[in-house]
């Protein structure tokens, strides 16, 4: 079985199909890039052929490369690995250069023959790249379709030709959001930007690529950058216009990556290196900067969580054997803040949701808030007038609980308080169907607890959606003592139908995510205490590549809500409780009246239309900066371990059963530095020793918190990582 062929009409016009055999996306791998290079060879030597479409079999071109492939491609690149994936990159350089030739004489400009990509749908990655090395590029009118350039979003950057090409095709402002931000575009967006050149209606796909295979003159097969006295759009480097172009992109990388993300920066390189040289010497500077990215371990660290074990989640890589539990429909408990925007995740995937509240007020300004998503959908041209009615019409709002009748699935989303929410949970199940499973979406309450209140605790079960629902990727289910496996099938099924990534863990205080941020924030408020610059605090957390410093964060999740969790754990830990020193900050804030974001006041100074201004001027007022000052990696160090150690021994604990779930639902869930692919990620990239010293001179000077999980002093002392001995979901030895 192959995953191209090649056809040939009596009009003398070959056509190459990418079909790869039983799979619904066609993506490259070393083999099929061999199998192409070969009928390309084929079509050019065959002189009763005048051209070549390439196309697909499928409704889409291509997803791209097979990420696993590149993830591996280092370890299988021998003794010598950036030398192995320098020669295999020019290989595919090669492989794009014949196309883009097709048997040309380069210096006397003799022979050749036209070739044109048809793109039925989707052109991603290596995807588009090939494309990008034919003569034309045609797409089908599907507004479906994404043509782009992702590979920047997994800690890569496309590194087969698509850097040069589509910066010499565009010039390097206009390519640069598809090139560093993987920005994807529709077929008639990517025609108006300029990276492909037409589309045709679909049924026309074929006949149009081959009237213009027929068509083609000898100038319509020599690329921009092959013809003499080519100029690169916008201006080279040295050129005035260019000069500004690259100065600005240098300051914007630098001001979004903060120098964490190495394909950003190597990305850069590559686009203002390869636009000082000819083109075949940018494709070896191209190759070398990728080479450069792949040989750094964030690169792998990202596509491993960022997208193979993210889709391994995904598709079930932990669920249990069960039949399908798609959810048909649902109840809402509580139209608050996250009832709400569950009704709307799930309406919006196609179930039929039924959200209760106490009044019938209560209930539609939840359902209301769907209406004002979908509003700014139908403004943005996203969403039409037909889908907001079906989704709003999905939705029933009512505070009459026989409305439960026949779902399947009831999520709880009422006040944090364990009495009303047994109220509610008994109310409920007396009108839900015997076979239901019940849900909470609980932040800090036991599961088990909550599940007293069921007389069917095997169908109690904790899905924790994170703020705000519509837009965070991560939910965490959780199993109670007694949760039975359909009612983990079943959360998996819905968290699947609403398009997120779940986890799964087991019930212990604050579950996992919130288990792991709570000591970041409240490491950073014990640095504010002990006199710490608070600036210094939270750029030392974002150039370590966390999306908001401690403080900032805590501003955004509320101060009042710190209290609370905070009091609760006091009265649950009682003697044991070691944040006092951290209370006395938090508790200051409050009694200020400073409660985050929502009060206009926190931390940071906000404006009246509630914009962050900058850092209170009053906190050194409050705790005293003093003179001498920690250096930035100490400030970084106690962030990270803070939360990298909560997550070791959560995963010691078995709370986290899978470290692929602990470093997924950490960059989901709260953004921990990506380019590390996750705590666990981050560890065997420090590596287990490096790690244990750290974190046992960490304790020795500011506390027990920082102590060396025992799991982590033995892979210290055995020389393991923790990929190496748990990255196929193995457990922690009990
Ligand atoms: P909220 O106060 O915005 O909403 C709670 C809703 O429940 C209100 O509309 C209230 O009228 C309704 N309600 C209260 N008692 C009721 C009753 N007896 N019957 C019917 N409805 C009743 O709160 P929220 O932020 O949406 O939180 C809801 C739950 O989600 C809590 O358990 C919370 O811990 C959890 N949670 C919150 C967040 C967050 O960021 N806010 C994140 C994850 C989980």
């Amino acid at each position: 079985m192959t995953d191209f062929t090649m056809t040939r009409d009596a009009d003398g016009v070959a056509t190459i199909i990418w079909d790869v055999p039983k799979k619904s996306m066609n993506v490259l791998n070393l083999e099929a890039a061999a199998e192409l290079g070969r009928l390309v060879d084929e079509a050019i030597a065959d002189t009763g052929v005048k051209g070549v479409i390439l196309t697909s079999g499928k409704k889409d071109f291509a997803g791209g490369m097979d990420l696993n492939i590149i993830a591996k491609m280092k370890e299988s690149a021998g003794d010598d690995p950036a030398r192995g994936l320098f020669d295999g990159l020019m290989g595919f350089h090669a492989l794009e250069r014949k196309i883009e030739l097709m048997g040309r004489d380069l210096k006397t400009g003799q022979g050749g023959k036209p070739i044109v990509a048809a793109l039925p749908g989707t052109a991603l990655g290596i995807g588009l790249e090939i494309p990008l090395s034919c003569h034309r590029i045609i797409a089908a009118d599907n507004p479906r379709a994404k043509i782009g350039l992702p590979e920047i979003l997994v800690g890569i950057f496309p590194g087969a030709g698509g850097t040069t090409r589509l910066t010499r095709k565009m010039g390097p402002m206009a390519a640069s959001p598809y090139l560093l931000e993987g920005k994807l575009s529709d077929p008639k967006s990517a025609k108006a930007a300029g990276i492909i050149d037409e589309v045709v209606a679909p049924e026309n796909l074929l006949a149009r690529a081959k009237e213009w295979v027929l068509a083609a003159t000898p100038a319509d097969m020599v690329k921009p950058w092959d013809q003499k006295g080519y100029k690169l759009p916008g201006g080279a480097p040295y050129q005035p216009s260019g000069y500004m172009t690259f100065v600005g992109a240098s300051a914007m990388v630098n001001g979004k990556t903060q120098g964490v993300y190495p394909a950003a920066q190597a990305l850069l390189s590559a686009v203002y290196e390869g636009a000082l040289v000819p083109f075949d010497t940018a494709l070896k500077i191209e190759a070398r900067w990728f080479t450069h990215v792949l040989m750094n371990p964030s690169s792998s660290a990202m596509i491993r969580s960022l997208f193979i074990n993210k889709e391994a989640l995904e598709k079930g890589a932990n669920r249990p054997e069960a039949p399908d539990q798609s959810v048909k429909k649902l109840g809402v408990l509580g139209a608050g803040m996250m009832g709400a925007g569950i009704a709307y995740v799930a309406a919006n995937a196609g179930i039929t949701v039924v959200l209760i509240d106490a009044t019938q007020d209560a209930a539609d300004r939840g359902r209301a808030h769907s209406e004002a998503i979908l509003d700014k959908g139908v403004a943005r041209g996203k969403v039409t007038t037909e889908k907001k009615a079906e989704v709003l019409g999905r939705i029933t709002a009512t505070t009459d609980y026989a409305a439960l009748q026949g779902c399947d699935l009831l999520v709880e989303a009422v006040f944090e308080d364990v009495t009303v929410k047994a109220e509610v949970t008994k109310k409920a199940l007396k009108a839900l169907p015997a076979d239901a499973i019940f849900a909470t979406n609980t932040s800090t309450l036991p599961i088990s607890q909550l599940a007293e209140a069921s007389d069917k605790p095997d169908q109690f079960i904790g899905i924790h959606f994170f703020s705000p629902v519509d837009k965070m990727m991560l939910v965490e289910i959780i199993k109670g003592k007694k949760t039975g496996p359909r009612a983990v099938a079943k959360a998996l099924d819905f968290v699947r139908q609403i398009r997120k990534t779940p986890i799964v863990v087991n019930d212990a205080r604050f579950f996992y995510a919130n288990r792991c941020i709570i000591p970041y924030i409240n490491e950073g408020l014990r640095m504010v205490a002990e006199g710490v610059e608070p600036a210094l605090i939270e750029n030392a957390a974002k150039l370590v590549g966390m999306p908001l410093g401690p403080l900032q964060l805590v501003d955004e999740t509320s101060i009042d809500l710190g209290v609370k969790i905070a009091k609760a754990t006091k009265a649950a830990m009682g003697d044991a409780y070691p944040d006092a020193a951290v209370d006395k900050v938090l508790f200051r804030m409050a009694d200020l009246g400073r409660m985050g974001r929502k009060s206009n006041a926190g931390f940071y100074a906000y404006s009246d239309k509630g914009d962050r201004l900058g850092l209170w001027d009053g906190l050194a007022a409050e705790w005293p900066v003093s003179a001498d000052q920690p250096d930035v990696s100490e400030v970084q160090q106690r962030l990270l371990f803070a939360q990298v150690l909560e997550a070791v021994r959560a995963f010691e604990d078995g709370v986290l059963e899978d470290i692929r779930e602990g470093d997924v639902g950490a960059i989901l869930g709260w953004g921990f530095a990506p380019w590390s692919g996750g705590p666990f990620g981050w560890l065997d990239i420090l590596g287990a020793a490096p790690a244990a010293d750290q974190a046992g001179a960490l304790a020795a000077r500011f506390g027990a918190r920082f102590a060396v999980p025992t799991l982590l002093a033995q892979m210290a002392e055995r020389g393991q990582t923790f990929y190496g001995l748990f990255g196929g979901g193995q457990k922690a030895a009990a």
